[in-house]
């Protein structure tokens, strides 16, 4: 999980790394009300910053130094609203200005090539940071971090300094580096990224951006992040309500719904189905949705509950091998679902096609075909299925 950079910042504030004081503005009212606030407090020049999940926002035109509150409140007013790279800013960031001597580069990382951590620094850091890496490489320092050892003070000393930090720099660059590792190994982070990292015009090192990246496979020891980070306006409702039930679903923009157990036999039934697509105009999966190794009637149910709840999908394929979870027990899920959902007022009105394979094929067929259920289709090859359920879904055969 990605954060934004007030959420990232909200954060390198708990470690006592030195930010910044700002807050989130959703309308340019908002926006003037915090610079009214800075102002009385002391500084009335504000830096307006768009909150989107992606880089480069200061050569966007999506960070801007606003002189007073008026100013503020137009410089917002142009920010809410815009797109950068496909990202729509529904919030600024209002921070008090600070006055910049330097811009400095860092960032610790997973470096899974190396199988190790990686810290990044540099003198020259800012929004060429790429065109340094790209063109003077040797002006930005790599230095590999050892997971037993971590960085400690002296350790973060060394960073800077092979980083080419001036020496005004080093003792503010080195307390911040190793709060920026107690982040990194305590929030269980796969990034934290400052850039830039400021020596401020009365020599202070501060965190004036910050990017963090959290290790989603970590969630279970990070009990608060998800309530705390996760971004609920920008989910799409639908994955929403499968992780309401542990489902693994993700949603696409075709026609197809598709049910499989264990995610390798989904992912090559999206390839199967878009293949057998082109034949019908184009038609494409709906969604991806692994249903996994023990696929209940509860489960097929709420599966099904989701992705016919997708209006765009005019069929589904139900895809499924069967293997300790034998194909018996997947018609009867079928089966049992299909009336759960009847008497739960949502009667399913698209056509399913169900391919069963793998452990008692024949007697889950069987169960199928005695359960005689009318908007029930079965096909006994994935092929032909894929291609059964996008010619249902083009509409040319019902
Ligand atoms: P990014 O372009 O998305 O990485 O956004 P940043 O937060 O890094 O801001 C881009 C640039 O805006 C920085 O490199 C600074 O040069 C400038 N900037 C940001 N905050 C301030 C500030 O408080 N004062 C001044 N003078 N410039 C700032
Ligand atoms: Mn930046």
């Amino acid at each position: 999980m990605d954060l934004f950079e007030h959420q990232a910042k909200e954060l390198f504030a708990e470690y006592g790394i030195a930010v910044p004081r700002g807050k989130v503005a959703h309308t340019p009212e908002q926006a003037r009300a915090l610079a009214e606030e800075f102002a009385a407090a002391g500084s009335s020049r504000v830096v307006v910053k768009a909150q989107v999940k992606t880089g480069g926002r200061g050569k966007a035109g999506g960070v801007k130094v606003a002189d007073d509150a008026s100013d503020a409140y137009g410089k917002a007013t142009d920010i809410l609203g815009m797109d950068i790279k496909g990202h729509t800013v529904h919030k600024v960031l209002i921070e008090e200005a600070s006055s910049i001597a330097q811009e400095y580069y860092f960032s610790f990382l997973l470096d899974r090539a190396n199988r190790t951590f990686l810290a990044i620094c540099s003198a020259e850091g800012g929004m060429d940071i790429e065109e340094v890496a790209a063109t003077t490489p040797d002006k930005v320092a790599k230095i590999p971090v050892s997971a037993l050892t971590g960085v400690d003070r002296a350790r973060a000393r060394e960073i800077a300094e092979a980083g080419g930090l001036p020496a005004e720099a080093l003792d503010g660059a080195a307390e911040l580096i190793e709060k920026l590792w107690m982040v990194f190994v305590d929030e269980d982070a796969t990034l934290v990224e400052v850039n830039p990292m400021i020596l401020t015009s009365d020599g202070r090192v501060m965190a004036l951006d910050g990017k963090v990246t959290l290790d989603d496979n970590a969630a279970f020891r990070q009990a608060d992040h998800e309530e705390r980070f996760a971004d609920k306006a920008a989910e799409d409702p639908l994955e929403a309500k499968a992780k309401a039930k542990d489902l693994n679903y993700v949603k696409l923009d075709g026609t197809v719904g598709i049910i499989g157990n264990g995610a390798g036999l989904v992912m090559s039934t999206l390839d199967v189905v878009a293949y057998a697509g082109e034949e019908f105009g184009g038609q494409k999966p709906a969604n991806f949705l692994d249903i996994g190794g023990g696929a209940s009637a509860e489960v097929m149910a709420d599966g099904l509950d989701i992705v016919l709840s997708d209006p765009d999908v005019k069929s589904v394929f139900v895809n499924v091998f069967g293997g300790i979870t034998a194909c018996d027990a997947v018609a009867n899920g079928i089966v049992s679902a299909v009336k759960l959902l009847g008497e739960r007022g949502e009667t399913v009105d698209r056509p399913l096609v169900v391919r069963l394979d793998g452990n008692n094929a024949a007697l889950g067929r069987q169960i199928l075909t005695d359960a005689n259920i009318a908007v029930v289709e079965q096909v006994d090859t994935m092929d032909e299925a894929a291609r059964r359920a996008a010619e249902l879904a083009a509409g040319s055969v019902r």
